[in-house]
Parts: structure tokens; C-alpha cells; sequence
């Protein structure tokens, strides 16, 4: 058969393909539209003769035509390097310069600064596409073919490159084949238990993993409908959830419809599923939704570099879905914990998480050696998480993560986890949610510190905070300084910028 994405993906699709496939609040795509359109712009793509495993770099609004565009890349055989919107031209700069895409697709109010980047790159094929689905890419598709033979591509053959959210430092680019996209998609359509009576409603943006993959793919494959939306909009979103069944987001999508008060039971009576990824929802939150909505947040765990890696159960055959773990490696998938030696630790301990399976990328763009770095020598790929399966009383086959191994913080040869110094500070009255870093210190190595964001309408005083904070845990963990700031910085993901605060508070 043919392991292009698109062929298995289409292999979901519904028998009548007369449906609707995407609505937006002013238009409607059937699965016939979805086959035409990203048709027309393989055609054109095909035209252009592009060298085998050629990149097409986009950076757009999200539309509807933006995921035409990425399924056309797809089908033609060609490479697709989605790009943050939110990106400036240095950033982008070094994108285009890493990537050497042969085709870049803009909104049309950046062309100037991106003709003039991919000048310095030698590209010729610059097109535009706005957020209406026009610009120059749809008149230059406008007398190309339709009916699309999708190219034939075998199993790992590159599809995309993600670039890393760049939270540990620079992004690198996350070399993933059709067989990584393809497997992940199928694993996560039974697990989830998709169907094509599924209604999603995807407001997330489409250059990262969770938006792109995980749910466009999801209702892709079901031949469930999608109700899509540019961004997050709470009004919006109070208007469709009750004809949705499933939605997914990063934490801060459930902090915002909660912090709504016409987010009601009532308003999820279709719902049969909320899921959250991408940064590590608050246990607060997880409770208060349940309260509110009667609906348990299902959290699921993944990376650029391997797409979804484990997730809590759906149905109750597999178990419960426990806050604060990331619950359990899907099917196919391997995870372990290790030590710095990556010999393994017993349950219940914390460690090194690595995995392994067929949803693993082949390695970083153009980064041979840091590729070799962060496999082992027998093929696990060192994810930079520290977790442990077991964790707080939840069942061993359930992992919980508690941060990344650069954010570990060593102060006078101790280990000092941010997250149980987190946890403990936000149980504290009057705070809303804190971030715990190390920065360096001449007599400790490292010094612990706490960034707090208050309650609204609460003043805090940090000498009393410590004294609280002391008579709870060990000396050494307690924060030697103590910030209050209205809002923790975060990127677009809703991460929550360590390095950025480290840099801050370092002085
Ligand atoms: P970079 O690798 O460039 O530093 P990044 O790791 O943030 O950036 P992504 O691949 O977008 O880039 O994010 C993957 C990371 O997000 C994971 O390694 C993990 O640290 C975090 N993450 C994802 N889901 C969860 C979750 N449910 N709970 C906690 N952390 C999560
Ligand atoms: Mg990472």
C-alpha cells in the first residue's frame, strides 16, 4: 500500500463525501472540498519540479486553507515546516537559513520582509496566502488539477519538520516520516474511541504538534467534523461547545472557560471528552472542572520529537484518569525512567524518561550530533523530562512529570525539583501559581527561587511565605528569595519560560 499520510488519513474519510468536513462561523468545507483543494495545491506544488524531499516553510494565519495546503504538501511528497506566526524576521531568518525551503508561503502583509529573506536563500517560489484564502497561491493554483494522484511515499520518507518550542534554548527542527505521523494518528483514533458522529471543536493553532497533528489528524481520520476556529475565543467558544463532543487545548484554554461563568454543565451536554497537553495542567484546575462540568480533563504527554507518548485512559475499562500524571504509554509506545546511567529506577522513583516506538522521529535536522546525543546507543531517545511512573499513590503503569532535567535545580549538592516546591507554594492561600528556578550562587551552586503569582485581591509578604514554606520542607528547598509578579511569561504554547526567568532573576 501507500504509507503516504494523506492516503491513510483519506482512508477515514466518510462514504459520503458530500458532508461537511470544517465549519468556520462564515463557511463550509465538505470532504470533497478537503480532497479538491488540497488537490489543486499538490498540483501546483507537483509543477514546480521541486527536488525530492524539497521543504515547503509556511508561515499563515490558521485557515482552512492553511490545512490544505499542509495536506497538499503532504501528498505531493514534499516536506512540511510549519512556522510560530508569532516569529519575526530574525527569527524566521533563522528558519529559512537552517531549512533551505524551496518554497515559502506568507500572509500577504510580511512579503516584503520575507521576499527579502528568501532572496539571501536563493528561493524562488514565494507565494501569499491570508487568512480568507487569498493571496497568490490560490491564483496560481486556480487552473491547476484537482483530482491529485497522491504521490506514492514509503514509510520513512520525511513528511515534516516541527521545529522545537525553543523553551530549553534554540529550536531544532524534528525530522518525522509518514510512518511516525500515520502510527500516531491510528494509535490515538482507537484510544481516544473517535468516530465520525465525533463533533471537534480546534481552536488551537496549527505549527505545533497539538494542533496540527494530534487534532487535525484525529477528526481527519474519524471523519469527524470540525468546528474551526482562528484562536482561542472564549464567546466562540461558549457558542459551539454544545453541538462539540470532543476539544483539546493547552492549560490555559481550561483556566480561561472557567474563569467564564456561563461555562456550565449545560454548555458541555454534548461533550464526551476534553483533553490538555502541551504544558503541565494545575491540579486546581483539573479539580474545578470536574466540579463545574462533571467532565475529567483527560492529560496526555508528547513532543515534536515523537508526537503522543502516553495519555490517561478513555473508557473505564482502562482504569481512571488521575490529575497530575500524564497517564499511561500508548499502545506501541515504550517509555522508561532511568538514571544518568540509564540503568532503571524502581517505581515511584524520579529519573530520565526516554521512549522508544514507531511515532519517534529519525532525528534533528541537520543536527547529526546532537541526534546521537539524545539517542542511546540501543535506540531510546532521551526526551530532556524528568518523571516517574507511580508517583503519589497512582498505579505504577501511570507516569507523572515532574519537569525538565535543564530545570533541576542543584543547590549544595542536593536535587531540588521545582514541581514539589511548586505544588506545595500554589496550596498556599492566596496564590494563583508559582514557577520555582535555580539561579546561580556563590556558596549553593545554585539557589532556589520562587516566582509567585498572587490571587487577585491578595497581597503576599515573602518573609512569611518562607516561614510557612520552612515548617513543610527541608531547609534547602525553601526559596532564598522569594518574586511577586502578576503573570508568569509563557510562550504560545502556554509553557511557562524558565530560562527567560532564570535570566531575569539571576542578577
Ligand atoms: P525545546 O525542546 O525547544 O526546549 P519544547 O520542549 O517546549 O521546546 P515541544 O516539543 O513543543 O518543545 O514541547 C514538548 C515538551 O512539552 C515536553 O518535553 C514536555 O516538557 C512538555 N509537555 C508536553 N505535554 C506535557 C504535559 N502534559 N505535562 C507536562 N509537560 C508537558
Ligand atoms: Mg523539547
Amino acid at each position: 500500500g501507500n504509507a503516504n499520510l494523506y492516503a491513510v488519513l483519506a482512508g477515514g474519510f466518510p462514504q459520503d463525501r458530500s458532508q461537511v468536513a470544517i465549519e468556520t462561523p462564515d463557511q463550509t468545507y465538505t470532504w470533497n472540498d478537503i480532497d479538491a483543494l488540497s488537490g489543486k495545491f499538490a498540483s501546483l506544488l507537483h509543477s514546480l519540479q521541486l527536488p525530492q524531499g524539497a521543504r515547503v516553510a509556511v508561515q499563515v494565519e490558521k485557515s482552512p486553507m492553511a490545512l490544505m495546503l499542509y495536506l497538499a504538501t503532504v501528498r505531493a511528497g514534499y516536506v512540511y515546516l510549519p512556522l510560530n506566526t508569532a516569529y519575526k524576521a530574525t527569527e524566521v531568518a533563522y528558519f529559512f537559513g537552517d531549512a533551505e525551503p524551496s518554497v515559502i508561503v506568507c500572509d500577504s502583509a510580511n512579503l516584503g520582509w520575507i521576499s527579502e529573506l528568501a532572496a539571501k536563500i536563493g528561493t524562488e517560489h514565494v507565494f501569499t496566502l491570508d487568512h480568507d484564502g487569498s493571496g497568490t497561491l490560490a491564483m496560481a493554483a486556480a487552473d491547476a488539477h484537482a483530482d491529485f494522484h497522491t504521490v506514492h511515499s514509503g514509510p520513512d520518507d520525511l513528511a515534516a519538520i516541527l521545529y522545537t518550542s525553543g523553551t530549553t534554548g534554540r529550536s531544532k527542527g524534528a525530522m518525522l516520516s509518514h510512518r511516525n505521523l500515520a502510527s500516531n494518528a491510528q494509535v490515538l483514533n482507537d484510544f481516544w474511541g473517535w468516530s465520525s458522529d465525533d463533533v471537534l471543536l480546534h481552536m488551537l493553532p496549527i505549527f505545533h504538534v497539538h494542533g496540527l497533528f494530534v487534532a487535525s489528524h484525529g477528526a481527519l481520520l474519524a471523519g469527524a467534523k470540525m468546528i474551526w476556529l482562528p484562536k482561542l475565543d472564549i464567546d466562540q467558544a461558549l457558542n459551539y461547545l454544545p453541538r462539540c463532543t470532543v476539544m483539546m487545548g493547552v492549560p490555559t484554554y481550561y483556566v480561561r472557560l472557567l474563569a467564564d461563568d456561563r461555562f456550565t454543565r449545560e454548555v458541555c451536554r454534548n461533550m464526551r471528552l476534553f483533553i490538555s497537553g502541551s504544558a503541565p495542567l494545575l491540579m486546581e484546575t483539573f479539580d474545578e472542572f470536574h466540579e463545574r462540568t462533571g467532565h475529567t480533563i483527560l492529560e496526555r504527554y508528547g513532543m515534536s520529537e515523537t508526537i503522543m507518548l502516553t495519555s490517561n485512559p478513555y473508557g473505564a475499562k482502562l482504569g481512571e484518569r488521575i490529575g497530575g500524571t500524564v497517564g499511561m504509554p500508548l499502545p506501541g509506545v515504550s517509555v522508561r525512567v532511568v538514571d544518568d546511567a540509564d540503568g532503571p529506577v524502581a517505581a515511584g522513583t524520579i529519573g530520565n524518561v526516554q521512549v522508544k516506538g514507531p511515532n519517534v522521529f529519525s532525528g534533528y535536522w541537520r543536527m547529526p550530533e546532537k541526534t546521537r546525543e539524545e539517542f542511546t546507543a540501543d535506540g531510546w531517545f532521551r526526551t530532556g523530562d524528568l518523571g516517574l511512573f507511580g508517583g503519589d499513590g497512582a498505579p505504577d503503569t501511570y507516569l507523572s512529570i515532574v519537569g525538565r532535567s535543564k530545570d533541576l535545580i542543584i543547590t549544595g549538592g542536593y536535587n531540588v525539583y521545582p514541581k514539589e516546591i511548586e505544588l506545595i507554594i500554589d496550596a498556599l492561600p492566596g496564590v494563583n501559581e508559582s514557577a520555582v528556578i535555580g539561579v546561580p550562587d556563590p556558596d549553593f551552586g545554585e539557589a532556589v527561587v520562587a516566582v509567585v503569582v498572587p490571587r487577585e485581591g491578595h497581597t503576599l509578604n515573602a518573609a512569611d511565605m518562607q516561614a510557612t514554606l520552612k515548617t513543610m520542607l527541608a531547609n534547602y528547598k525553601v526559596p532564598k528569595r522569594i518574586h511577586f509578579v502578576p503573570e508568569l511569561v509563557r510562550n504560545t504554547m502556554g509553557k511557562v519560560q524558565k530560562n527567560v526567568l532564570r535570566e531575569r532573576y539571576a542578577q
